[in-house]
């Protein structure tokens, strides 16, 4: 947009200014650029990281994409001020006190997500509660909600439904007032100023893995199709995102309940894209570790 090309500075102030009032409320915040990533990049991206699990800024520096994100107004300002292209901030999603949830509506022409959620309402006996929403440009929605404390909601694209993104631990939201290649987020009106509702219990238990015992068709050796998928994921890795790749699959395998029996082979394939066994087994350790926390079923 000529308006952000003309006034870079302007629109960084901007999005400070916002991020620092999310962080006012509780939300911990990192620079986005006008692509909705990171501003930030990978300290490590030239430079392979030593042997172990991956920095997630335990080397100091800036630039491990959602693990930067603070309420620390200092923080803050030093994370915007080491991105002066700034034109966004991203709320990270999962993190105490208010272990936000982001319900993304998306509005592409051949789904309509407002239905589809509205029927899985009905079906499961929920109503949403009057919440933080947030209008993309495209014209999408981002409802807030929260979590319990004691359990870890996945990242899950379409699994709800089609058009139904959630955004939950390790992602983040496009915060209001953020100006990106394709304009402007803010809240809905009359809500801007409410307090993210907590998810309905019948909701969460759908953004839940299924338990491992419910999946027994997985079982097999190396996972089956699944699996196979799984570990073709983590071989198509560029240098830069084969960590990132990595701890996905590693994720998806230990939700889905193939996770130990899948490791050698992922380790194998991430030792193919370059990175050392060792750092292999550190990265689906962390996954392991993430997706460990759940409910009882
Ligand atoms: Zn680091």
């Amino acid at each position: 947009m000529a308006t952000t090309d003309r006034y870079p500075r302007q629109a960084t102030t901007l999005a400070l200014a916002h991020a620092l009032s999310a962080a006012e409320r509780g939300l911990a915040v990192i620079p986005l650029s006008r692509t909705k990533l990171p501003a930030l990049r990978s300290p490590h991206r030239d430079t392979p990281e030593p042997a172990g699990p991956p920095c997630h800024g335990e080397c100091g520096r800036f630039g491990h994409g959602v693990y930067d994100a603070s309420t620390d107004p200092a923080r803050i300002r030093a994370l915007f001020a080491a991105a002066p292209w700034a034109t966004g901030y991203g709320i990270a999603c999962g993190l105490p006190p208010h272990h936000l949830i982001g319900v993304d509506l998306d509005t592409k022409s051949d789904t309509d997500s407002t239905a589809a959620l509205r029927e899985l309402a009905l079906r499961h006996l929920f109503t949403i509660p009057p919440t933080v929403v947030v209008l993309t440009p495209s014209g999408g929605r981002h409802l807030w909600l929260t979590g319990p404390p004691d359990v870890v909601v996945p990242n899950s694209a379409g699994r709800l439904a089609p058009g139904i993104d959630i955004r939950g631990a390790g992602g983040y939201l496009v915060g209001p007032g953020s100006r990106t290649a394709h304009g402007v987020y803010a809240t809905a009106p009359g809500t801007a100023h409410l307090t993210p509702a907590p998810c309905p219990r019948s909701l969460l238990r759908l953004l839940l893995p299924p338990p491992r015992s419910s999946r027994p068709g997985l079982g097999s050796a190396a996972g089956g199709a699944h699996g196979r998928g799984l570990v073709q994921f983590v071989l198509a890795a560029h240098e830069g995102q084969r960590n990132t790749r990595l701890f996905w699959a590693a994720c998806r395998a230990y939700e889905d309940g193939i996770g130990p029996e899948l490791t050698e082979d992922l380790v194998d394939a991430a030792v193919r894209t370059g990175l050392t066994a060792r750092e292999a087994r550190g990265t689906i350790t962390s996954a392991a570790r993430m997706t460990a926390h759940r409910p009882e079923p």
